[in-house]
């Protein structure tokens, strides 16, 4: 079926094919094509979004561009909000509450963030939850003091937050209004798209798109994969999700006016967009 649901990209991609502040030339890139909303990924290595002439420059150019910040993605390299150290643990809230910061100047209406960083052993993983929790709980506050809504992403392999059953735990457990960053290509390695979008349903605030080979994720352009579809849009359908189609998807062998072409062309293959590019 059809869909209006508007189609976006992380600035991932841009930093990926072009280099670190090419957020303004990325965004200038997306004209012309169906994507009208992106992502604003904040890396703690360069630290570029508590620079505040970096992120007026990010502003100004999605402004110019009539392109929507539809969210910010916290940084997840150094920064771990499940830290058994707590000295650590604290760091990495304030690194996430800066990112929060960046969202507001960004006019972002929310944000994804990471239960954890990995691997995540049997034996710690309680240990590892309460203290994710207890990060949420403040983050929470933070966020809606902030007017941001916080979405913890459903990540693979031992990360936290890696099944719909622990998510589902961790959202009843926190103090505050928790959402869900629903990732096809993280969740669909163990369960079906349809099921794991019921399963957390009216809790899902936003989306990561791509696809992969069923080994681990691939962050692929869908339809290169083996991610099922027809299953995920009619998911959609079930739990009334009308929000941004955000990809984090990126082809390796093309450059970026090439990507957008590929996710353009894709979404409307694969995800019922009705975009067109230079539709808008
Ligand atoms: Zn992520």
């Amino acid at each position: 079926m059809q869909s209006n649901r508007p189609l976006g990209v992380s600035t991932s991609l841009f930093r990926g094919i072009l280099g670190p502040d090419a957020e303004p030339e990325g965004i200038r890139a997306l004209q012309g094509t169906p994507i009208s909303h992106i992502e604003y990924f904040c890396d703690d290595g360069d630290r570029n979004h508590t620079n505040p002439q970096h992120i007026a420059a990010v502003k100004q150019a999605a402004t110019e561009g009539g392109v929507t910040i539809w969210s910010c993605h916290a940084p997840f390299g150094g920064t771990d909000i499940s830290d058994l150290e707590e000295t650590a643990r604290c760091t990495s809230v304030q690194t996430v509450i800066e990112a929060l910061d960046a969202a507001v100047e960004l006019s972002a209406g929310r944000m994804v963030l990471h239960g954890s960083r990995e691997p995540v052993t049997g034996e710690e993983r309680p240990r590892r939850l309460e203290q994710c929790i207890r990060s949420l709980d403040e983050l929470c506050q933070q966020a809606s003091q902030r007017g941001v809504k916080l979405a913890l992403e459903l990540l693979p392999r031992t990360c936290l937050g890696n099944r719909p059953a622990e998510m589902r735990s961790i959202l009843n457990a926190v103090d505050g209004d928790l959402r869900v960053c629903f990732d096809v290509n993280h969740i669909t390695l163990y369960e079906g798209a349809r099921e794991a979008l019921t399963a957390l349903g009216d809790r899902i605030e936003t989306l990561h798109i791509s696809d992969h080979d069923g080994v681990d994720e691939r962050h692929w352009v869908p339809g290169r994969g083996i991610v099922d579809w027809p299953a995920f849009l009619t998911g959609l359908d079930d739990i009334g999700y009308d929000g941004c189609l955000l990809h984090e998807a990126r082809d390796a062998e093309l450059d970026l006016k090439g990507n957008l072409k590929a996710i353009g062309e894709a979404a409307r293959s694969n995800l019922g967009s009705s975009s067109s590019m230079g539709g808008r």
